[in-house]
């Protein structure tokens, strides 16, 4: 057996412990095939931590946290909490798991899975075999920098401040970040900033050169203008292996890169921290979506962005390339067998639930285990 890594699952509301629930099944299929088994702990955050403690997420899970070598969420929120306290609502616990660990890079990626590549609003050969990674800095620049606000002007008419900043150490701990990990996948970073019109965008430029040529210069690296990454994303998406930005041109670019793969039911998504001093870095996975309470309860939740999640779980933060590679081809080969949920239901193919799900997931990872 190799050393156990401590895994911390937080389920979460509505869809999360539905689908989370099928992620325990793969991770305790690894447990027993693959000589791989985690130190799981459980625990509530979000309206459930509410309904049981009073609050979003406790001190000791936030602790738990710290000391995990992973943290995989299922999703918070759900109309039955609309009227609690601000500060007690479901989505100021994931808020605090997310400042209290330091997260400041925000992992996006767009896998196109062949057997959904028509589902996607491109051309089948533009996005088919698609696999880009955006890395977007999540803490700081125009959404955080000060001043902002609204005035009034000595004139009587108003108006309205933000301030995009960046530091030099923000900046390169975001870039060392897509570099290393560029490592681990195709070996190619495109930076993108908006350096023709902002001084910001100059500075990102040459922190990036600067530290791509000390630490990382056998990674590729090109420079790209934010506006033309949007239209090159279009255009011809399987240029990119990974793409490194700011926290404004992230939020848009990573909603766009996303949205080349179709469902929302499908997205996994990380957000990772600083190494801390044991040599750790921290990391939380979770889904795009959030709790669907819609749906929840009714047997119709995909868990595909969980488990992708998962598999980025194994990839980023315990370097098992191997094992995430067998997990999303165990999707891939499902989604190839005909079974689909509801959210990505087409025609011909066989509608099944988030269990049956699960099973032929399974299924599938006894098949490519031999
Ligand atoms: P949502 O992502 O929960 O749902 C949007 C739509 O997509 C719904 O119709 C839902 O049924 C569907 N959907 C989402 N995930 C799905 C899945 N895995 N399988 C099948 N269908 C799926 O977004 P919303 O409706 O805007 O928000 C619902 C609640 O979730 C709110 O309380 C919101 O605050 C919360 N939320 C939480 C997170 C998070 O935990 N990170 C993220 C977004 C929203």
């Amino acid at each position: 057996m190799a050393a156990n890594k401590k895994l911390l699952v937080l389920p979460g509301d509505g869809i999360g412990p539905e689908v989370m629930a099928e992620v325990r099944r793969v991770v305790d299929w690894m447990a027993r095939k693959r000589t791989v088994s985690f130190d799981i702990t459980e625990d509530l955050v979000g309206g459930a931590c509410f309904d049981a403690h009073g609050c979003a997420v406790r001190d000791e899970t936030v602790a738990d946290a710290m000391n995990a070598d992973a943290v995989l969420l299922g999703a918070v929120g759900g109309p039955k909490w609309d009227s609690v306290p601000r500060q007690h609502r479901p989505e100021a616990g994931l808020l605090r798991l997310r400042k209290d660990l330091d997260l400041f890079a925000n992992l996006r990626p767009a896998l196109v899975f062949d057997a959904l590549a028509e589902a996607s609003s491109l051309k089948l050969e533009i996005v088919k075999g698609l696999d880009i990674l955006i890395v977007r800095e999540a803490t700081a620049g125009v959404y955080f920098g000060t001043p902002r606000g609204e005035e009034t002007l000595p004139d009587g008419t108003r108006r309205a401040i933000d301030t995009q900043s960046y530091t030099e150490a923000e900046v390169r701990r975001v870039a060392s970040l897509a570099f290393e990990l560029a490592r681990k996948r195709g070996n190619k970073v495109h930076s993108v900033e908006k350096a023709n019109v902002m001084e910001t965008g100059i500075f990102w430029r040459r922190v990036v050169t600067e530290l791509h040529k000390a630490e990382f210069a056998d990674v590729e690296l090109h420079h790209m203008y934010a506006d033309n990454c949007a239209m090159q994303l279009l255009r011809d998406p399987k240029q990119f292996d990974v793409i490194v930005t700011d926290n404004l041109f992230g939020d848009i670019l990573s909603d766009e890169a996303a949205m080349l793969t179709g469902s929302l039911g499908m997205l996994p998504s990380a957000t990772l921290g600083a190494v801390d001093a044991g040599g750790r870095r921290r990391a939380l996975y979770e889904p795009v979506h959030g709790s669907a309470p819609d749906i929840a309860g009714t047997g119709a939740a995909n868990p595909l962005a969980t488990v992708l999640s998962y598999a980025m779980c194994l990839r980023y933060s315990f370097d098992m390339g191997d094992d995430a590679d067998m997990v999303e081809k165990a999707v891939q080969n499902v989604l190839a067998g005909g079974l689909r949920t509801a959210d990505i239901m087409q025609p011909g193919k066989a509608k099944v639930s988030t269990t049956v799900m699960g099973e032929a997931l399974i299924s599938e990872l006894d098949k490519l285990a031999g």
